[in-house]
């Protein structure tokens, strides 16, 4: 029996030219590594095995492994894709650090830059009555329009957007949620590209 808590863990991807790119979950590292579409690396010595040397290499008595009928996998958790040298996902992760960025520091109905300490997320629809969390219901406000906006939307409040907010534009680098960073990732990637996911 497969763990199926083993098969959803993440594996991170890299690029051909070994960037991090993105992270998928293991099931899906594996069915990329059958069909050739990427090769699995052994972070502390970034040796590469296709799907057939990889399914051949022993498992440590200890080592978290998928169990097939016959076979005892170790598991992916670095993948290099064999051909694609693309750039991170373009789609900005919707977080608190990209929301921040997005909106320069600024307060999205006054304009002040007060500092991020007295900046905070509002929700243009309030999210008592359902607002969502999204590039498009989020801006940053200051203290004093949060005050004066409470649970209203701008228009019951008599307040003003600078502009539409939107989803960002530029491309973010590799964003993971906390907690899900493996230590064998640490060969890939720096500490300062991990961010914290905003919960939905
Ligand atoms: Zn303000």
């Amino acid at each position: 029996m497969n763990s199926p808590s083993v098969l959803a863990q993440p594996a991170l991807v890299l690029n051909e030219s070994w960037s991090a790119i993105h992270t998928v979950t293991v099931r899906h590292a594996l069915r990329l590594m059958f069909t050739g579409a990427a090769k699995a690396v052994v972070p502390h010595s970034y040796e590469v095995h296709g799907f057939d040397s990889w399914t051949a290499l022993a498992v440590e008595p200890d080592e978290p492994h998928i169990k097939t009928v016959r076979l005892k996998i170790k598991v992916p958790e670095v993948i290099l894709l064999t051909h694609y040298a693309g750039q991170p996902n373009p789609a900005a992760v919707f977080s608190r650090r990209n929301l921040f960025r997005r909106d320069h520091n600024q307060c999205q109905y006054c304009g002040v830059r007060p500092g991020t300490a007295e900046l905070s997320i509002d929700h243009i629809f309030p999210r008592s009555r359902g607002g969502k969390s999204s590039w498009e219901n989020c801006v940053l406000a200051c203290t004093d329009c949060n005050r004066t906006k409470r649970d209203r939307t701008p228009e019951e409040a008599g307040m003003r957007l600078l502009k539409r907010p939107d989803k960002p534009k530029w491309s973010p680098i590799l964003e993971i949620p906390l907690g899900r960073v493996k230590h064998s990732w640490s060969r890939f990637v720096s500490d300062a590209y991990w961010d914290v996911r905003l919960e939905p």
